[in-house]
């Protein structure tokens, strides 16, 4: 493919070569491929229409010649997912979830790995150096295995050691460091100099800008899918927010250009909002843009339990971030390890998707971003979500997160009956009963989603409050949780009924309505119910805790 590399601080252009890392005319670090966006603009979308849904697809922008389709792993384009659940809690219909987790090795740095191990296998290199916080080390060793080149791996001692020993596993030297995540690259920096290697240079390699980029044009692709019935000949449509957790930067550095580009082939009009998330305990370019600083101050000591956030100090990615930011209209935003790990277990929860703390950090910045109306409810959002879990689950969990069944000694039954009175052991107790009246499908959905997340409830749902008021006149149930504008009879008038039928006068009733209230309706629901829940801001945790007060 013809494309030149361009020096982001004196234009200077150059051919490329994965060993030269500067500059030639002024020695920088930070350059960029660049291609004729004229012509390919022109051609590629045709040729896309044939080919096949992975990262190569779009081999014209990426900066690897003769694409080794041996070395793949079926990396690129992973679903973009519709988060319907979260979006109804968070009242912001439009958030999808670009879920890097079904690539390779479960993060996107699988498409970093794909393409620089691919442009450096072929300009003939063999062994190769890389610092990492986990996931780019584990990328890089399982596409350096299909390649047959030897990796170094450096990681600090913080890394959970599942990842270090799935970097080993795929046969890369693993090396530990003691120290912070800065030092553990210095480290390597210093080794890769003294032996010769080639060193993987983060956010200024220009072979994982390039990969990175892939998941905008994935992005732009699926989501003008998901928003128009016909599809693929609807014009390509961004999204309004691009959100994701980061460290040293790299992921929106790429994500940015690939959508830049696509702007500048003429295929789409806007960039989204850029929103990089920090953890609170290692937020080097959250505090300098809040400060709005023009250079970042680094953090010496990070102190967050997400190893994979820990770079203190982003160096000049933090000036290139910043001007994206600024002129998308984007904002940093970071978050505590607390906020990251209940954001973590509401995906989970919410979703179906279990993913690693730092994508947990990227939703809790979302939530905090909506409900700041910085995100506004009518935007769409995308989330880049990666990863493994193992390692915190355990934190997450919290105790008395499983029940033991115990089969009885095989002799006293036969085996029929030692499994069913076995299995009175799970719930051996009357669950409490809770009618859920409301007219919206997705808002019955999500209540009983929150409920069955979190307890053991019998639950009762009625579409309208005629139906609703038989249901809870027959079931008696132990709660009732009620919309107030419904069909057939409103949310008012069966409160009324209840409270004037001696049977159903005592049940709590919880009202969870996407109305604001006019003082006279508040009047007439006065005394009469226990709590009132606004839609759209209720957080499962919030809710869950009036549901148990309630039925104590
Ligand atoms: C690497 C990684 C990040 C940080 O990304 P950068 O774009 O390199 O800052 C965030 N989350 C996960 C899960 C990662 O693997
Ligand atoms: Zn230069």
């Amino acid at each position: 493919m013809s494309f030149i590399i361009k020096c982001l601080d004196c234009g200077h252009n150059a051919p490329y070569y994965p060993t030269s890392t500067t500059c030639p005319k002024c020695g920088s670090q930070w350059r960029e491929a660049e291609y004729d966006y004229e012509l390919i603009g022109k051609t590629l979308p045709e040729k896309l229409k044939t080919r096949q849904k992975n990262l190569w697809r779009f081999r014209e922008l990426l900066p690897v010649r003769n694409p080794n389709i041996s070395l793949s792993l079926g990396e690129g384009y992973t679903p973009l997912i519709r988060a319907a659940n979260l979006g109804m809690m968070l009242g912001c219909p439009n958030i999808f979830i670009k879920d890097e987790r079904q690539g390779p090795t479960s993060s996107f740095k699988d498409r970093q790995a794909a393409v620089t191990i691919a442009a450096l296998k072929e300009a003939g290199i063999t062994e190769m150096v890389a610092a990492s916080t986990g996931n780019v080390a584990i990328a890089y060793s399982a596409y350096a295995s299909r390649a047959g080149m030897k990796l170094w791996a450096f990681v600090t001692s913080l890394v959970p050691s599942v990842k270090m020993r799935e970097i080993a596993l795929y046969g890369s030297q693993v090396i530990k460091i003691t120290g912070s995540y800065d030092q553990c690259k210095q480290v390597a920096a210093e080794f890769a100099r003294q032996r010769q290697l080639y060193l993987d240079m983060g956010a200024r390699t220009i072979t994982s800008i390039e990969a990175m980029k892939t998941i905008a044009f994935e992005i732009a692709d699926q989501l003008t899918r998901a928003l128009n019935e016909e599809g693929a000949d609807a014009p390509l449509q961004t999204p309004d927010w691009y959100v994701q957790a980061i460290s040293g930067g790299m992921g929106p550095l790429g994500v940015y250009k690939g959508f830049r580009e696509m702007q500048q082939m003429g295929w789409t009009e806007k960039i989204p909002a850029f929103a990089p998330i920090q953890a609170e305990g290692c937020a080097p370019m959250v505090h300098s843009w809040k400060k709005g600083l023009a250079k970042a101050e680094p953090v010496t000591s990070p102190k967050t339990h997400i190893e994979t956030l820990a770079t203190g100090d982003p160096g000049r990615a933090y000036e290139f971030l910043k001007s994206h930011v600024d002129s998308t209209g984007g904002a940093f935003e970071s978050v505590t390890d607390e906020e990251a790990f209940r954001a973590m277990h509401v995906l989970a929860k919410m979703e179906g998707i279990s993913a690693e703390p730092a994508a947990g950090a990227a939703f809790a910045g979302l939530f905090k971003l909506i409900r700041a109306g910085v995100i506004k409810p009518s935007d769409t959002v995308v989330v880049n979500c990666t990863g493994h879990t193992m390692p915190a689950e355990a934190g997450v969990l919290g105790d008395n997160w499983s029940r033991d069944v115990k089969f009885p000694a095989p002799t006293e039954a036969p085996q029929e009956e030692g499994l069913l009175s076995a299995l009175t052991q799970v719930a051996p107790e009357r669950f409490p009963k809770i009618a859920i009246v409301e007219d919206t499908r997705e808002a019955r959905r999500l209540i009983r989603r929150i409920l069955q997340a979190q307890g053991n409830f019998t639950i009762l749902e009625a579409e309208n409050g005629r139906a609703g008021l038989d249901l809870i006149q027959q079931e008696l149930p132990d709660l009732v949780i009620t919309d107030l504008m419904m069909p057939e009879m409103d949310g008012f008038s069966v409160i009324e009924a209840l409270r004037s039928n001696p049977e159903t006068a005592t049940i709590p009733v919880i009202v969870a309505t996407a109305k604001e209230l006019t003082p006279d309706e508040k009047n007439r629901l006065g005394g009469r119910i226990q709590a009132l829940m606004q839609k759209g801001d209720f957080l499962n945790d919030e809710f869950l805790d009036e549901v148990k007060s309630l039925l104590k």
